[in-house]
């Protein structure tokens, strides 16, 4: 069911939906509140009411993401063939770099991160990550070729990360705000 609650100048449509949790939780994906509770529970207005500070304050952010988002430039030119050179290049020079060696490297579309890395030494990398400028595709796969060092995002690893990215903080908040842009002009156009 949907619904919907006015807190201060913003309109904010919920979801609600019940599923066998032990507890209700509070969610918000794409921009959209969800309220997941146990089938029986009855005081989903309660909930609303009573987190009302956290919502807005959740969508204040969200709405400030997606223009800031609106600034960041894709790039439309990078060829395919182009962008896993790049990407087979950065893999080379940071593993030599870390002195590991990276099994395979997938690409792949992913719509809930830019790579990943597993267990058994292969790195995930996500095909809308053509569309960012290079410093960014630098910092993912060094990101993600650390992982083989260490592969939990323990204070080891950022320590990794901030060696060669001091600045990583920014540079991750940066992907984050690329993700929204590549979801808002690619992802919910296809
Ligand atoms: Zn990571």
């Amino acid at each position: 069911m949907e619904k919907s609650v006015k807190i201060q100048d913003m309109e904010i449509k919920y979801e609600i939906i019940l599923r066998k949790v032990k507890y209700w939780r509070l969610e918000i994906k794409s921009g959209k509140l969800i309220l997941i509770t146990p089938p029986m529970f009855k005081d989903h207005e309660k909930i609303i009411e009573k987190n009302k500070k956290w919502i807005y304050r959740k969508f204040k952010e969200y709405e400030s993401s997606v223009n800031e988002a609106k600034e960041k430039k894709l790039n439309f030119k990078r060829s395919e063939e182009n962008f896993k050179e790049i990407i087979h290049e950065f893999v080379k020079k940071f593993s030599n770099e870390l002195n590991v060696s990276v099994n395979r490297v997938y690409f792949r579309k992913m719509k809930s991160r830019w790579g990943s890395c597993s267990s058994k030494k292969n790195i995930s990398i996500n095909r809308y990550l053509i569309y960012l400028p290079e410093n960014l595709i630098e910092y993912l796969v060094f990101h993600e070729v650390a992982h083989i060092v260490e592969l939990n995002h323990s204070k080891k690893f950022w320590a990794i990360i901030y060696s060669k990215f001091p600045n990583y903080k920014d540079i991750e908040k940066e992907l984050a705000l690329y993700w929204f842009a590549v979801r808002e002009t690619i992802i919910d156009n296809q």
